[in-house]
């Protein structure tokens, strides 16, 4: 049964179904696509699952907190429902492949400087099945697959953020030859938002207030996946403070039980320029609390009666109560002076 396929000395050899056998033995038992009919014989169709699709999609920012569906079209490869996959016309005969006699391989035979080697590999024309379609089916062209938009609908769960992937089984390409369909996997991605940013599941923004509001507290409209809600500014709040509506933020991905929080960051603002009468307003204000060393180093021009009245007041560490104290010693001095020279003009009137 041995063929010389070299005849020069130091020539390989061997028959190659031989040497197929020696290494995995002769039933092939479990070998990729082989079903045991063996070597050398018609195989049938071996399966092979489609290829995978990507689809990209984006989101909008709230429909990624709350989930959505989603519809769009795909456009992908099913398997020929007239051939079944097959590619040959419904009822005509396959033919036995010429290339290889219906063996599904072809041996190849080389020469090499250590002599002849021969290899055995799959029937390039058949592609190893060793027969072949003698008239295609007339809707796919003998490709077994057509390319036919779909729409697909995917349920997108709350929680998902940018670079989620969802995974639509068997909605990708169908299989050669009537082989299972791969997947379709959608990657998201989320659109931005000005006012919301996302970090995870927490959302944060910032809120601008005045230096008014900041001090006295107020209440101010902030926007949330929710919608605009109102924001209580509690007085005394300072530049930088955060703060926080719990259970406003973005759910976490499988488990919506568990919810992030809004984060506001206030933002202080401090007018440029104010009006004359804010102004006057303003160093009022800042005389009322302003101590002198301050107020004499930022303010020079602002009097205060006690200051200039008391020589006492040269004290650096001026506390209110003492300038209350001050402010009272000058009113007295002042009512004091009015009632001296309000009798002397009395005794004037009286006497001349
Ligand atoms: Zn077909
Ligand atoms: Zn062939």
């Amino acid at each position: 049964m041995k063929s010389a396929v070299g005849g020069q000395a130091g020539s390989y050899t061997t028959n190659p179904f031989d040497l197929f056998e020696a290494f995995f033995g002769p039933s092939m038992g479990g070998f990729p696509g082989m079903d045991g009919s063996g070597f050398g014989m018609p195989r049938r169709s071996t399966v092979t699952k489609g290829e995978d699709l990507r689809y990209d999609m984006t989101l909008e920012f709230s429909a990624a907190i709350f989930g959505t569906e989603k519809e769009f079209e795909l456009s992908h490869l099913e398997t020929c429902e007239v051939c079944d996959g097959t590619g040959a016309k419904v009822g005509s005969k396959m033919r036995i492949c010429s290339t290889c006699g219906g063996r599904g391989q072809v041996m190849r035979t080389e020469q090499t400087p250590f002599g002849m080697f021969s290899q055995v590999s799959v029937c390039p024309n058949c592609g190893g099945n060793g027969e072949m379609i003698s008239e295609f089916c007339r809707k796919c062209s003998g490709a077994g697959r057509i390319r036919v938009k779909k729409d697909i609908k995917v349920k997108i769960p709350p929680g998902v953020s940018k670079g989620s992937i969802l995974r639509v089984a068997g909605e990708g390409d169908a299989g050669p030859k009537g082989g299972p369909p791969g997947d379709l996997y959608v990657y998201l991605d989320i659109e931005e938002i000005p006012e919301i940013q996302r970090e995870g599941i927490n959302l944060s923004s910032t809120v601008s207030i005045s230096y008014l509001d900041a001090i006295l507290g107020t209440i101010v409209k902030a926007k949330t996946v929710e919608g605009t809600t109102e924001l209580q500014i509690p007085p005394g709040t300072q530049p930088g403070d955060v703060l926080v509506l719990a259970r406003k933020g973005a759910p976490k991905l499988n488990r919506p039980s568990i919810r992030g929080d809004h984060l506001f960051t206030i933002k202080v603002s401090i007018p440029k320029r104010v009006s004359t009468k804010e102004r006057e307003l303003l160093e009022e204000l800042a005389s009322l609390v302003n101590t002198p060393v301050n107020r004499t180093k930022t303010r020079p021009k602002v009097q205060q009666p006690a200051q200039t009245t008391e020589s006492e007041s040269g004290s650096i560490t001026q506390k209110p109560d003492e300038s209350e104290v001050q402010n009272d010693l000058w009113k007295q001095l002042k009512d004091f002076a009015g009632s001296v020279a309000n009798g002397a003009l009395k005794w004037f009137k009286d006497n001349l």
